[in-house]
């Protein structure tokens, strides 16, 4: 599936000395089941009314309904907890594995599933955060705490609710307060304390070839890391079934290039190119 300027591309950076960097986005854990949330999956009940993803995921919504907050993410942590990493995940391991040093992936994807001892990467940058940990919600200190195994044992449905003795697992350790998830949300800026954003950026400048695959590009920091790379000579690749705001920006560039092409076939392919030429 991966036509002659692909491989061009490709074949260039395994020729030089710098990073191969993907920057994957939900369309690389959509094979494993996993919603993005974003859309309809992510409407979430509240009494009689529907609330949207984007008005759940905020520090506004947790800061008037931090159980309904909870419970909308611990429903989402126990989906992502069942669910298992798909062969585009275990390419990517693969790809780690033969580029070494040269690999980095930069990951929109909350749901854990780069930690699997099948799909494990190492070089991992999560911009996102990460749905199996929690903080301190009054940021007393900067702490990352595991969410409890009680939880992410714990098969939960839309209308499971969250008993007492659940909220005093959730509280933090420190100081008492609630603990809130450790992602980024809808109202929220990146920064680089929990979502990487300076090394991202860094990282970006050391890309010969960034490769992005399953993401709409819809959140601000992936368009700057493809900025990034173009401006100090990289060349960006996007994979996506459909065009979208990075394909966009690619279009007529001599270092841009879009695939056309679903995330696991793609990361499968690749895997077996670099397989072939490393
Ligand atoms: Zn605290």
């Amino acid at each position: 599936m991966l036509d002659g300027r692909t491989k061009e591309f490709l074949q260039e950076a395994l020729d030089g000395d710098r990073l191969i960097t993907f920057l994957v986005g939900a369309g690389t854990s959509a094979d494993s089941g996993i919603p993005t949330f974003r859309g309809k999956e992510g409407f979430w009940t509240i009494g009689s009314k529907n609330a949207t993803p984007q008005s759940m995921g905020t520090k506004k919504m947790f800061d008037v309904n931090a159980d309904e907050v909870w419970r909308w993410f611990l429903y989402r942590i126990s989906i992502c907890e069942q669910a298992k990493p798909n062969l585009g995940h275990i390419a990517l391991s693969s790809i780690e594995k033969r580029l070494g040093a040269r690999f980095a992936l930069i990951s929109q994807n909350v749901d854990g599933l780069h930690f699997r001892p099948e799909s494990l990467i190492n070089n991992l940058y999560l911009i996102h955060g990460d749905l199996r940990y929690m903080r301190c919600a009054d940021e007393c200190s900067k702490a990352l705490y595991a969410i409890p195994l009680f939880f992410r044992e714990q098969i939960r449905s839309r209308e499971t609710p969250l008993t007492f003795d659940e909220k005093q697992k959730l509280i933090c350790p420190k100081c008492g307060e609630m603990t809130r998830p450790h992602v980024l949300w809808f109202d929220e800026y990146y920064n680089e304390k929990y979502y990487h954003l300076d090394t991202t950026l860094r990282i970006a400048k050391s890309t010969g070839l960034m490769i992005v695959v399953g993401t709409s590009g819809a959140t601000n920091l992936p368009q700057r890391l493809v900025e990034r790379t173009l401006s100090r000579n990289g060349k960006v690749i996007d994979v996506n079934p459909e065009t979208n705001i990075i394909s966009d920006k690619l279009r007529g560039l001599v270092h841009g290039h879009y695939l056309q092409g679903k995330s696991t076939e793609a990361l499968q392919a690749l895997e077996e190119y670099l397989g072939e030429r490393g």
